[in-house]
């Protein structure tokens, strides 16, 4: 049976790519070793990164005034390191509450008394990012932080704010490299890679260089941007395999057409999804219209029961994936890059004939 999975992370990788890797794995790059078994100094693991920070760079519009990291600790640790090396009391970070794990990423802030919450959407159930002018930056902040893709609720920031002077910082975790994303106005992007970018255990963190000059400096070495920016991004040891195949993800992607392309490919997956929860009134999104994520679809059926027998019946159809996050229940399915159309259409030939035995 064909597997249409819509897991929310770690999640669908392109299938060539997992094809390709499996091919070389045993002697990679004629090596006569796996790349498991590589040096993270070797010249060979250092091609690999290179192309990998190049590819990405060119994919992210990044200039020089960039530095990349590949770091371990997933965005999760991003939620400490961001407020560790660039808030104080007196210049806390700002944060822009749409979901979860920007919930998480303010008290990981607010445990130092170092996060202030510019807005939150927590008693509208999250269900939507707020207008530009429903909340304010200002000038003592020492960054804005934001989710630019709200994974468990579904929403997400059709448009990067503007922050002026103030550093904007963005959890992309879920989004990146799903649509074109104008990063002049940020200064600090981070994401782990295992919705849109590879395989768990690698986190992508981008950052203005010039940043480094407000960053505190006793801090253990591990999470001063500073050690790994100053190591030349290779303080120590890297999650290689990780590495190598988030380099294989971005090649496919430069070879499918890059960002317009992807961004052009999930908008037709997620109007064909959301064109049928809106078809008949029988499903509710759970998105304001304005808000709704091209990435996670979160939705419901009419009561529990529908909603388990639902998803009983697409996993015995091979559509895998499709829970509700534990905090939220009901449906969501994932659209990361790496899914393909034909997987959105047989989740909606489900979604149709379920509706029309029990609607
Ligand atoms: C998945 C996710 C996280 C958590 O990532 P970990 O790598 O598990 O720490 C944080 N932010 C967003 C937006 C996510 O989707």
């Amino acid at each position: 049976m064909r597997i249409h999975n819509f897991n929310a992370g770690p999640a669908v990788l392109p299938r060539e790519v997992v094809l390709e890797a499996q091919a070389e794995l045993a002697d990679t790059a004629g090596t006569g070793m796996s790349i498991l078994e590589w040096s993270h100094r070797s010249q060979e693991y250092d091609k690999v990164r290179g192309d990998t920070e190049r590819d990405l760079r060119e994919l992210l519009g990044l200039d020089a005034s960039w530095s990349v990291l590949f770091l371990q600790g997933g965005a999760s640790l991003q939620f400490a390191q961001v407020p560790m090396n660039f808030a104080t009391e007196e210049r806390p970070g700002g944060y822009v509450v749409t979901g979860v794990w920007a919930e998480k990423a303010l008290a990981e802030a607010a445990r130092y008394k170092e996060g202030r919450t510019l807005w939150s959407g927590k008693e509208s159930k999250f269900t939507r990012i707020p207008s530009a002018g429903e909340w304010r930056c200002t000038d003592e902040l020492a960054y804005v932080h934001i989710t630019s893709n709200n994974t468990i609720y579904g929403t997400q920031w059709r448009e990067l704010p503007q922050t002026g002077s103030v550093p904007l910082v963005v959890d992309m975790s879920s989004d990146i490299l799903s649509m074109r994303r104008d990063v002049a106005g940020c200064s600090l992007i981070y994401a782990g890679a295992q919705k849109n970018l590879g395989p768990s255990g690698v986190t992508v963190v981008a950052l203005r260089t010039e940043l480094l000059q407000r960053a505190r400096k006793e801090l253990p070495s591990m999470l001063a941007y500073a050690t790994h920016v100053n190591a030349d991004g290779i303080y120590n040891t890297h999650p290689t395999f990780a590495v190598w195949l988030m380099g294989k993800v971005l090649a496919w992607l430069k070879r499918s057409g890059g960002v317009a392309a992807m961004e052009a490919r999930n908008r037709a997956k997620a109007e064909l999804l959301y064109g049928e929860i809106d078809r008949s009134g029988f499903w509710r999104g759970h998105a304001a219209l304005d808000s709704r994520s091209w990435m996670n679809v979160t939705f419901r059926a009419p009561d529990a029961a529908a909603e388990a027998a639902f998803l009983e019946g697409a996993r015995a159809r091979g559509l895998v994936g499709l829970e509700g996050h534990r905090s939220v229940g009901g449906i969501r399915a994932s659209l990361y890059n790496a899914l393909p159309l034909e997987s959105v259409a047989a989740l909606v030939a489900w979604m149709r004939a379920f509706e029309q035995a029990r609607g």
